[in-house]
């Protein structure tokens, strides 16, 4: 029997077909009455393959947001989806200086990227060079454990990317885990964690982040937010 038709039951509980599995992409901004923080930043507009994105700036607009007050960018690793949004279009967060991992950022830019990257990630890396070469010192590469403002600090989920990043958001008696790609989705890796994802840079590393990750948002009773899962009621796959 195949791993293919063993996987069947979870697929099947879940409701979820084996042929096409959809994901949305949810960039996710954090109002500390401070500041305004923008959690990863969608695909961006005009990608083919991702026909229903470059929804950003109506999605902020719709929330009363003008993107030229957004402060703080985050970015919990930069694969296409994530940073998207705004390697495409920089002009649109003039003033935002943009946080991630020192890993991370020397991942894509460093002159090693393509030996790094998996193959179907190294073409965006000249592009994200050149984006990150303009940005100058907007950039503000951090240590994974480290805050990137008083009450969001930041923790080293790599394996998705060798940089991966979540953020934990504190606020009163409660936490919110922000997982980014640690944990791609709520149906299969809330179910099966241990399953390899393609996308994970090290599969290995990337499976054992999302148990531990999990275990944590259990013990502590996290609240707990993706990238990628979906919003209940959105007709926007
Ligand atoms: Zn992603």
């Amino acid at each position: 029997m195949s791993m293919h038709m063993r996987g069947r039951p979870t697929f099947d509980a879940h409701y979820i077909a084996m042929d096409v599995f959809r994901l949305q992409a949810n960039p996710l901004l954090i109002d500390t009455g401070e500041k305004r923080i923008l959690v990863d930043t969608g695909v961006g507009p005009g990608k083919g393959w991702a026909r229903y994105a470059g929804r950003l700036t109506k999605s902020l607009e719709e929330a009363g947001i003008v993107p030229e007050t957004i402060d703080t960018i985050v970015l919990t690793h930069c694969h296409g989806d994530h940073v998207g949004g705004m390697a495409s279009q920089t002009e649109l967060f003039p003033k935002a200086e943009v946080v991630l991992s020192d890993v991370e950022l020397d991942l894509w830019t460093g002159a090693d990227a393509a030996s790094k990257l998996p193959e179907w990630a190294a073409p965006d890396a000249p592009n994200l060079r050149k984006v990150f070469a303009a940005l100058g010192d907007r950039v503000r590469p951090i240590k994974a454990g480290t805050d990137v403002v008083t009450g969001i600090t930041t923790l080293d989920t790599s394996g998705h990317t060798q940089g991966h990043i979540s953020l934990l958001v504190g606020s009163g008696d409660e936490q919110l885990l922000i997982t980014g790609d640690a944990v791609p989705s709520i149906h299969i890796a809330f179910d099966r964690p241990e399953w390899q994802i393609i996308w994970d840079h090290d599969r290995d590393k990337g499976a054992k982040t999302r148990r531990a990750l999990l275990d944590r948002a259990v013990s502590d009773r996290l609240l707990v937010s993706g990238y990628h899962y979906p919003i209940l009621g959105s007709d926007v796959w």
